[in-house]
């Protein structure tokens, strides 16, 4: 599952490539669980807009848009021209019935990526790879395509998007202190918790911990304020290494021709069970907190 590094590798990628351009018209496909918004609202916000940014939220890539007035009239030709591509795929523009006026407010395209989804940017006589839900054609020649085998990824619009929680790059270090100062829950279950931080997944929280010197399983309570002060600049040492990272591959996650999968940090104890410590030998253990594998090093956590 991409977490905080990757999605922000990818919002990255994907502003380089379609910033400023247009979309002319959108596709969706028959599929129902990708769509977090009603189609006809999908569509109607994406049309005729133009991308003025890509942004990370959290987990979410967030596309702003705004409206197009001059792209709006010379596409309403070209609108007409129908359908193209797979059959199966339906053209919603038709039954979008009320567009969006030139004069409204941004909006935003919202997108979480789930386990598998993937946004693409490619030619459109480029194959369509099968579990291809929302095609998006741009005024520059190309398409932005999601793409989504197992469906847990979220496509959805809003006005004003506002994701819970802080954002842990941007966190001060007197808040970041006071979000988990007191809590009576495991400070693994607290890193995760979207409500406080958002955008830390299992494996950044455990290394992050790892770095911090402290135990996945000890109550945030129990943590002194020195040791949440260790914690605040290892989670984000931690996210930035793994942003530098993802950054030169970022061709892996946003082109058709890249290769799939994502980019891993260098783990220090995150799926390493059974091996030993890269600082004193001892071996990583493994527990389960919240219905989630954490690993640690029992002499260098306490
Ligand atoms: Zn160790």
């Amino acid at each position: 599952m991409p977490e905080l590094p990757e999605v922000e590798t990818i919002a990255r990628g994907l502003a380089g490539r379609v910033t400023g351009d247009v979309i002319e018209s959108v596709w969706l496909g028959s599929k129902p669980e990708p769509l977090k918004s009603p189609a006809a609202a999908i569509v109607a916000t994406l049309e005729s807009r133009r991308i003025a940014g890509v942004r990370r939220v959290g987990k979410h890539i967030v596309f702003d848009l705004e409206p197009e007035r001059v792209v709006r009239t010379l596409l309403s030709a070209r609108q007409r021209n129908g359908p193209r591509g797979s059959e199966r795929r339906k053209h919603l523009a038709g039954k979008s019935a009320p567009t969006p006026s030139s004069t409204q407010a941004t909006a935003q395209w919202i997108v979480h990526l789930g386990m598998t989804g993937r946004l693409v940017v490619c030619p459109p006589d480029s194959e369509m790879a099968k579990h291809t839900h929302l095609v998006a054609k741009l005024t520059s020649g190309r398409e932005l395509r999601f793409i989504d085998p197992r469906r847990f990824g979220r496509l959805s619009v809003a006005q004003g998007f506002e994701a819970g929680g802080s954002e842990p790059l941007e966190v001060q270090m007197d808040h970041f202190v006071s979000l988990f100062h007191g809590r009576k829950t495991p400070i693994k279950s607290a890193l995760l918790n979207q409500k406080l931080l958002r955008g830390v997944g299992n494996i950044y929280a455990d290394e992050s911990l790892f770095r911090a010197g402290v135990r996945p399983r000890r109550r945030a309570s129990s943590l002194t304020r020195e040791d949440l002060r260790r914690l605040y600049p290892a989670v984000q040492q931690v996210l930035r290494e793994a942003i530098a990272l993802g950054g030169s591959s970022v061709s892996d996650y946003v082109d058709a021709d890249g290769e799939e999968g994502f980019f891993q940090l260098q783990h220090r104890v995150y799926g390493r069970e059974g091996e030993p410590c890269l600082v004193c030998k001892t071996t990583i253990k493994r527990v389960v907190i919240a219905s989630r594998s954490s690993h640690y090093c029992p002499k260098c956590q306490k």
